[in-house]
């Protein structure tokens, strides 16, 4: 039977079952075994349920003590019997709850859990979120590098290609145009006609007034070109104070009759508000693809009409078929 219940180090009421506060950390249950004869030869054993494997020999010890059980349901079980005897004697129980701390609780661990939880997602996201920022920012910062360098390869281009002082295509490109057209217009058996325009006596527009007002006639003559040529046929500026014009689907002739507006257009330009005295003429050589393979061959004898030109008196348009005899 059972004798005494110790609850911390406080006496409890004796009964089958008994419920225990939580944090208790420590019982002791005091039994004995009722024997008229031979007390000293009875032997115990107990098994708390819940918590033994197996029945556990005490001895003679009339009490068992356990401390910082965990929370949950046991049952004490005491039996006795005679020292060197197989027979044992009935067992006694008491049923133990030991209960919880809320913290204990599979509740409050599962809410905690889920708190937890929830902290580690939200920081997840919130590690993701950051990362998926530095990702958007840095692929904002590649398409812009992106578009000012293509920015920059553009103005490149446009450098590579275009004459400073004019505006106007320089030799490159013009070379580079020509040369395409030419193969394009040889396919079709089309003809392009080509002029080269020199500045007459450029020297002594540069030593009489200066290289500045040199600049300025040739900006003269670049801006007549675009405005009379340009929509129809491709103008550059060939070098120093020589440009170039090139048409498609053209014959020299029609070529020299556009060159004639031009020249008699540059002849009457009032320069004076450029500079007093200032007076620009052109010659111009023309020929076209006429019976010719390769197209620095119209480029020549463009070049030979303008020598001519040059020779007859300058301020004049020379047609290379017209100083060509076959
Ligand atoms: P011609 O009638 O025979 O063509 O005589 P020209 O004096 O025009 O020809 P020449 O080839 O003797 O002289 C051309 C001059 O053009 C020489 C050079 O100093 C000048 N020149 C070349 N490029 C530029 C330029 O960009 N600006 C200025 N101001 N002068 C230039
Ligand atoms: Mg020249
Ligand atoms: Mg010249």
């Amino acid at each position: 039977m059972i004798e005494s219940i110790e609850q911390g180090f406080e006496q409890r009421a004796i009964s089958e079952t008994m419920e225990l506060e939580p944090g208790t950390n420590r019982i002791s249950i005091g039994y004995a075994g009722l024997s008229f004869v031979m007390t000293s030869k009875v032997r115990y054993e107990t098994k708390l349920v819940g918590f033994d494997e197996q029945w556990m020999p005490r001895g003679t010890a009339t009490s068992v003590e356990y401390t910082n059980l965990p929370p949950g349901e046991y049952v004490l079980q005491v039996r006795s019997r005679y020292a060197h005897s197989g027979e044992v004697g009935d067992v006694t129980e008491v049923k133990i709850t030991l209960l919880p701390h809320f913290w204990q609780t599979l509740w409050f661990q599962l809410a905690f859990g889920a708190v937890i939880l929830g902290f580690f997602l939200m920081a997840l996201k919130w590690r993701l979120d950051k990362a998926k920022r530095h990702e958007a920012a840095l692929l904002r910062l590649v398409s812009r590098k992106t578009r000012e360098l293509e920015k920059q390869a553009k103005a490149f281009e446009k450098l590579s290609r275009e004459d400073e002082l004019t505006g106007l295509a320089n030799r490159r490109a013009f070379d580079t145009w020509v040369a395409e057209t030419f193969a394009k217009s040889k396919d079709e058996g089309t003809l392009i006609a080509i002029a080269i325009i020199d500045i007459d006596r450029f020297k002594r527009i540069n030593d009489r007034f200066s290289h500045l007002v040199g600049d300025k006639a040739i900006c003269i003559v670049a801006d007549l070109l675009k405005t009379e040529l340009s929509e129809s046929c491709m103008v550059a500026r060939w070098g120093g104070e020589e440009f170039t014009v090139m048409c498609e689907n053209t014959t020299s002739e029609e070529l020299a009759e556009l060159c004639e507006k031009v020249r008699w257009k540059i002849q009457v330009t009032n320069c004076a508000s450029i500079q007093y005295g200032l007076q620009i003429t052109v010659s111009v050589g023309v020929s076209d693809s006429k019976g010719v393979s390769v197209y620095e061959k119209v480029l020549s004898q463009a070049d030979q009409a303008l020598f001519k030109a040059k020779k007859s008196g300058r301020n004049k348009v020379v047609n290379w078929k017209d100083i060509h005899t076959v």
